[in-house]
């Protein structure tokens, strides 16, 4: 119940005409939609000609909901029914809720489970994947007005750090709002495209992307076009936000002298120290006035009182620039992405560990959205994107199990995904009707070197002799990573199925010490690949000869018995010594001094001329 390898016909993905596609920065704090036009990617206004959605959702009681600028300045009068910052709360239990919730602005439902919680609105129960929805709702309204046409799909970006259960429920959210998912696209990379950095030949990336809730590091090396995550580090709960609690604490102190705020003025201040936070990127100080106090805040003033926050974001560079084992000396580009590196003093603070400058001539808040409307581009199929690069490889063989617990790479390491990829096998035994597959994931050639993804079984393969069955297994990985292996047997259409995801439980240093793995036994697994393959080519051929004997033994004289036995006994030696090179050579040798034996069962069973084959063609031309 095993395969065997017959021939390697490939084909690729189809390639589609031009459809509408869009790429979605579904952000903490703002939401952008972008598509391409004539070749340029460009991001979509609303029908008042504003780029950024405030990712801000209000629920009225027995209203649709409200998305958006006139959600978020309802935001300061009505708290509890107005959700901010809901990518927070993505794939969180209603405990890290709690806990997260600083300010104590959500109430949960407490009839949930802990593992699926909601919040309360004026309006009902809504869960984070619902408020997601309202959001990719207004962008797919927003997007197809603009483009008068029904989108086919979209690339949403997710931070670099998010978890399966937070890329999970990202896409459920897309489904609720009936938009198809064409991938969930890393942030950083996105970026670094928007940036043109992809048109370069090489080179080090440093993506810097501190968004209004999510702080990602990510370095990148460029090469040949395509963009390799060397490493990565962040902080899920460090972003812009974080510098608004700050002022409006420190505010809080100078207004109200430390009192316990209610909600409604704790919404009202943090409002206020957004809008403080802001004018000190352009400004050096800014009078302030709240309540009937006032007062003076100094660009360094308001520096010093960050000082925290900014050094987490570089002590986060310095650790990813040691996980890839480069210096600032190596980093050819610092890429700044999300609204709150306007700020001036992470601008200085990257600039001084970096020791040059960053790039921030995008608007930081559109470079993550332009990008993904670059990949929604290429992954719907138009051809204006054909320039463009996709970005994202397929880290490390795909392959099956086959005899001799050897791996068959199906999908090789570093191929571009989307990709589909056939071959075709067929069975080892007679009269067998089942194969088992066993999906692996690996560089080396023992499956036992390797990573097992899946085993799955197909059942239903008409009985026909060894190597007469054509059992045709395809490798899709989508755009997003997950694989679906298919195995199908031709004459019936039999087929067996299995989805998996690759990346899963998979990191960066796991990849590159598998990577060091396979270069250091890269001459050795050679070798063993060669053995076995030679051990198994051997073992037919004096299973099929035995079973011959067993049948025709009869057609040989004691002479001609006597050397097919002897040569028997010298492959098994051979086999013995473990050398592929011996056995080959003898297991050639049993094949001529057999070839006879083989021609006169011929005659016999077929009487067809049909000489010169070996004894095991023979055998399967008898049955
Ligand atoms: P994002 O999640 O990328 O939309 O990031 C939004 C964050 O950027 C929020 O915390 C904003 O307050 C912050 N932000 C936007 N513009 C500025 C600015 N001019 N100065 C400082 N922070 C800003």
């Amino acid at each position: 119940m095993s395969l065997l390898q017959i021939s390697e016909p490939n084909f690729e993905s189809p390639v589609s005409t031009h459809r509408l596609a869009v790429g979605i920065d579904l952000g903490t704090t703002n939401s952008l939609v972008a598509t391409g036009c004539g070749g340029r990617v460009e991001i979509l206004p609303d029908l008042d000609g504003e780029y950024l959605l405030p990712s801000v959702v209000q629920y009225r009681k027995g209203s649709p909901p409200v998305v958006g600028e006139k959600a978020k300045a309802a935001a300061v009068a009505d708290p509890e029914n107005t959700v901010i910052s809901v990518k927070r709360l993505l794939g969180k239990s209603a405990t890290e809720i709690k806990n997260s919730d600083t300010v104590g602005r959500y109430r949960l439902d407490s009839s949930r489970d802990e593992k699926a919680p909601a919040l309360l609105t004026a309006n009902g129960s809504r869960d984070p994947v619902q408020v997601s929805a309202d959001i990719l709702k207004a962008l797919i309204a927003r997007a197809e007005d603009f483009l008068k046409g029904k989108l086919e799909g979209a690339v949403i970006t997710v931070p670099a750090y998010f978890n399966d259960a937070q890329r999970q429920q990202t896409r459920d959210a897309a489904r609720l709002a009936g938009l198809k998912v064409l991938r969930l696209l890393n942030e950083p990379p996105a970026a670094a495209v928007a940036y043109g950095l992809d048109s370069k030949d090489q080179g080090n990336v440093v993506v810097f992307d501190l968004g209004g809730g999510t702080f990602d590091v990510s370095l990148l090396s460029l090469k040949k076009g395509i963009f390799q995550v060397l490493a990565t580090g962040g902080d899920t709960a460090l972003g812009g936000d974080d510098f608004d609690n700050v002022l409006a604490e420190w505010l809080s102190l100078q207004v109200f002298g430390g009192k316990k705020l209610d909600l409604g003025e704790q919404s009202k201040l943090l409002h206020y120290a957004n809008q403080i936070k802001h004018q000190l990127s352009d400004l050096e100080s800014v009078e302030l006035s709240y309540a009937d106090w006032s007062g003076r805040l100094s660009h360094v003033q308001f520096s010093t009182l960050c000082e925290d926050l900014i050094n987490r974001t570089i002590k986060t560079c310095r650790r990813v620039l040691r996980d890839a084992s480069k210096s600032v000396g190596d980093i050819d580009n610092i890429v700044m992405v999300g609204g709150a590196t306007r700020m001036p003093a992470i601008r200085a603070a990257v600039t001084q560990y970096f020791g040059k400058p960053p790039l921030t001539h995008i608007d930081p808040d559109r470079a993550v959205a332009i990008g993904a409307g670059v990949q929604a581009e290429i992954l719907i199929g138009n051809k204006a994107a054909n320039n463009f690069l996709l970005l994202d490889v397929n880290p490390l063989s795909l392959g099956i199990e086959t005899m001799g617990e050897l791996v068959e790479k199906i999908i090789p390491r570093n191929t571009t995904i989307p990709v589909a990829r056939a071959q075709e096998f067929t069975t080892f035994k007679d009269g067998q009707t089942a194969m088992k597959l066993h999906v692996v994931q690996g560089e080396r050639e023992l499956v036992s070197d390797c990573r097992s993804l899946a085993h799955f079984e197909l059942r239903g393969i008409p009985p026909m002799v060894a190597g007469a069955a054509k059992v045709r297994v395809t490798f899709q990985v989508d755009a997003d990573g997950l694989l679906s292996v298919i195995a199908e047997e031709c004459s019936t259409g039999q087929t067996a199925e299995i989805q998996v995801k690759p990346s899963y439980g998979l990191d960066a240093d796991s990849i590159e010490q598998m990577l060091k793995l396979s270069h250091e036994h890269a001459h050795e697994d050679m070798e063993l690949r060669a053995l076995k393959e030679a051990q198994l080519e051997a073992s037919q051929l004096m299973e099929a000869i035995d079973a011959a004997i067993e049948v025709d033994g009869g057609l040989l004289t004691k002479e001609e018995a006597r050397v097919i036995s002897s040569a028997i006994t010298e492959l098994k030696q051979a086999l013995d010594k473990e050398s592929s090179g011996r056995i080959h050579e003898q297991t050639e040798k049993l094949n001529k001094v057999s070839s006879e034996f083989a021609a006169r069962r011929m005659d016999l069973h077929i009487g067809k001329g049909l000489r010169g084959e070996s004894i095991d063609a023979v055998d399967q031309s008898n049955k």
